[in-house]
């Protein structure tokens, strides 16, 4: 402790609110000197005085060993000796306070020990007056809170810690908090889980219902069975159709309800569906029902089986009645005498297409008169009982042609009459009298078409399809059927009757040709026979030029023979009355015989004739008269339109693919034929080279009849040929089959 003035000026520092204290008289005062020495040196706080300048001037025991200094070290040094230099700045201010008499009570700083290292200090600084009252500098009382602080620190670790766990636990807790929620949103969505599902069996509940009323609903037989092929459901069509009610069925196999079931080809079926757990699919006639059916069956889950009836009468009459129109298509097709195609169709339309079928014809389908002649050409129904009580009615009530219904309608619009479905009420209303009522009634008349037979837009008829005793009833398929087949039996029958006018006019144009080549024949016998008897000279002598006269009347009369000739063998052809002898003709032989006659013709008109031999085993199956005179009609022909110095060659070969035919070819280097007559040439009477030919040729009959002939035996005449430069003709044949 220093004894320096200021420091016993100063030793009263003891900080007591305010200031230091002043004793009174001297005992007293070093009394409290002493006591205040005592104060200061035991102090355990270190306490320094320091001038208003910063200088140290007071440092006790505690600053001692807090410090590191001794008070003779340090008094009278710079209070910054004590301060960590990058503390100095804040000295200036505490200095000031001091100076205007403010007091700094717990500062908390840093100091710095004599060996450098720095402590934390807790510092509480009281200005120092002198007697006169005037601050003289500052006490400072100072401790070292390093362990303070240590402390602090510890408390601030426990602290943190508490606060860590605080944390945790406050984590703990929001997790427990989370857990909960969560816990509490499941309960909740379990709730919702459960309404849903409650929602949705009651929608389950209401597409089963559904479902159970669309499957009664279906026109099909619907039934289910489960894996031991038990009924488990069965709909008002298949109970219906079984004629057994539902109830009866259900729990029950098939076996142990039917005692045909062993038998049933369905039964069998679902067994096997129910085995393999594949669907499958089966038509037939069911016993049960007495009606062709098809059966659908599929698995279903857990074993069973769901199978559908589908009662298939109408499919199938509708592809009886595709597969009818097609066969009558074929039949109409072949049409000639259309009576009794038109009789066998309608046998063919009972009962695949109606319990009846009648077929009324027009007889003169372009007349006005009304009522119209008609004629009932077919009928058909399965029993003969029916057709005669369907006869008696019409020959007793007979047809009110003054309607428009009916057949009378059907032939004045030309358009079909249905009635699906004739009620006993249309009966009555249609019936003349009790007595054509019960008649009508007896006939069963259950649904009625009336199509017309139309073509070229005429009506020729009318065909009628009735259902009766089947209790079946037409439908707008059959309607479009039988108007088909209305349309298709009216073409067959006019064009049977367009057939029929040609075979009449044509039999009738052959008749009067022949007759009329037979009367010409006779006076020109005599006309030849006169002329040839005056050239003898038998009714006396004959000049010069009276022969030349008779040679002219001679060639006339010959040409006409010859035309005669022709004509009446085209009118034999046409007319089907020439006979034909077929044999095997070896062709090289047969062409030799026609040579010798034409190389004699060809060689007046001076050409070159050629005949190029072919093999003597060749034959060919004809008539051996009428190849000949196809042979020569082609060579004349040849002659006829090739000018003197051309050329004229015959030859033959064999051909088709399977050399199974022999042609002929007599080719020529004549004028040819113009490209657009090739195909007229072999029409009667078309002739092309009006003035090349003499007045004696023919009259354009002889390739036609060639041509006639050769189809007659299985062969043709063809022909190649160019304006110009010549023509080729070409007689085909089959080839004799003996003679290979
Ligand atoms: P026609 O000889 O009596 O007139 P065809 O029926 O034999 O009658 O012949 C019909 C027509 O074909 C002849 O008028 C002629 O114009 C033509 N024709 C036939 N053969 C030949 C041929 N070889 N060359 C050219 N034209 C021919």
């Amino acid at each position: 402790m220093s004894s320096q003035d200021n420091e016993h000026e100063t030793g009263a520092g003891e900080a007591r609110d305010g200031g230091p204290v002043i004793g009174e008289s001297d005992a007293q005062a070093a009394l409290a000197q002493a006591r205040l020495a005592a104060i200061v040196t035991g102090s355990e706080d270190a306490i320094v005085a320091k001038t208003l300048e910063g200088i140290i001037t007071a440092w006790n025991p505690a600053a001692e060993r807090v410090f590191g200094y001794t008070a003779d070290e340090i008094i009278g040094r710079s209070v910054l000796t004590i301060i960590p230099p990058e503390l100095h700045f804040e000295e200036p201010a505490i200095l000031a306070k001091i100076a205007r008499g403010e007091r700094i009570a717990h500062l908390e700083t840093v100091r710095m020990r004599k060996d450098g290292s720095r402590f934390p200090a807790a510092l509480t600084i009281s200005p120092i007056r002198d007697g006169a009252g005037r601050i003289i500098g500052g006490s400072k009382i100072l401790r070292d809170i390093t362990e303070r602080r240590a402390l602090e620190a510890e408390r601030a670790q426990y602290l943190q810690q508490l606060e860590h766990q605080a944390l945790e636990l406050e984590l703990a807790n929001q997790q427990l908090q989370d857990n909960a929620a969560e816990l509490e949103q499941q309960a909740e969505e379990l709730q919702a889980t459960a309404l849903a599902l409650e929602e949705r069996s009651e929608e389950a509940e209401a597409s089963r219902a559904t479902l159970a009323t669309i499957v009664e609903a279906v026109t099909d037989g619907f039934v289910a069975f489960d894996d031991a092929m038990r009924y488990t459901f069965v709909n008002r069509r298949a109970a219906e159709m079984w004629g057994i009610p539902a109830e009866k069925l259900l729990g029950k196999t098939p076996r142990e309800v039917w005692p045909a079931a062993a038998d049933s080809p369905f039964v069998a079926m679902f067994e096997q569906v129910c085995r393999s757990q594949r669907p499958e699919v089966l038509q037939g006639d069911a016993p049960l029902l007495g009606v062709p059916v098809e059966a659908r069956a599929y698995p279903a889950g857990g074993g069973g089986v769901v199978a559908f009836f589908t009662d298939i009468t109408e499919r199938r009459r509708q592809e009886q009645a595709a597969a009818f129109l097609s066969d009558a298509s074929q039949l109409l097709a072949s049409a000639t005498d259309y009576e009794t195609t038109l009789k066998n169709l309608a046998a063919a339309a009972v009962p695949r297409l109606g319990d009846w079928c009648a077929v009324d014809v027009l007889s003169d389908p372009d007349g006005t008169a009304w009522p119209p002649r008609i004629e009932r050409v077919a009928v058909a129904h399965q029993d003969p009982a029916k057709l005669e009580l369907a006869r008696l009615l019409t020959t007793r009530f007979p047809q009110d042609w003054t309607r428009d219904t009916g057949t009378p309608g059907v032939l004045r619009t030309r358009e079909p009459s249905f009635i699906p479905d004739i009620t006993d009420a249309m009966l009555v209303a249609g019936a003349q009298n009790e007595a054509h009522l019960a008649m009508l009634r007896q006939l069963a008349i259950r649904s009625i078409i009336i199509a017309p037979l139309v073509a070229r837009d005429r009506v020729l008829g009318a065909i009628t399809l009735v259902m009766a005793e089947s209790d079946r009833r037409f439908t707008e398929a059959d309607l479009a059927l039988a108007v088909d087949l209305g349309r298709r039996a009216g073409v067959a029958v006019d064009n049977a009757r367009l057939l029929r006018d040609a075979q009449a006019a044509n039999a009738s144009k052959s008749q009067f040709l022949a007759t009329m080549s037979h009367e010409l024949r006779q006076p020109l016998n005599a006309i030849t026979g006169y002329a040839e008897l005056m050239a003898m000279g038998v009714r006396g002598a004959v000049t010069e030029e009276q022969h030349r006269d008779l040679e002219r009347i001679k060639t006339s009369s010959t040409h006409l023979t010859t035309l005669i000739s022709d004509i009446l063998e085209f009118a034999r052809i046409e007319s089907g009355q020439l006979a034909y002898a077929p044999a095997d003709v070896p062709v090289d032989a047969a062409l030799a015989d026609v040579t010798s006659f034409i190389s004699l013709q060809a060689e007046q008109r001076e050409q070159h004739f050629t005949h190029e031999r072919c093999d003597p085993s060749v034959a060919v199956r004809a008539d051996p008269d009428r190849f000949r005179q196809v042979i020569v009609n082609l060579l004349t022909n040849a002659i006829k339109y090739t000018p003197p110095g051309g050329s004229i060659t015959l030859s033959c070969a064999i051909t088709g693919p399977a050399q199974n035919t022999v042609a002929v070819r007599v080719s020529d280097t004549g004028a040819g034929i113009p490209a657009s007559k090739l195909s007229a040439i072999f029409e009667p009477f078309v002739q092309v080279h009006q003035s090349l030919k003499q007045k004696s040729d023919g009259v354009g009959l002889g390739l036609a009849i060639a041509r006639d002939i050769a189809r007659h035996m299985a062969g043709d005449v063809t022909v190649e040929s160019k304006e110009g430069t010549g023509s080729t003709f070409t007689l085909t044949l089959p080839r004799a089959s003996a003679n290979p």
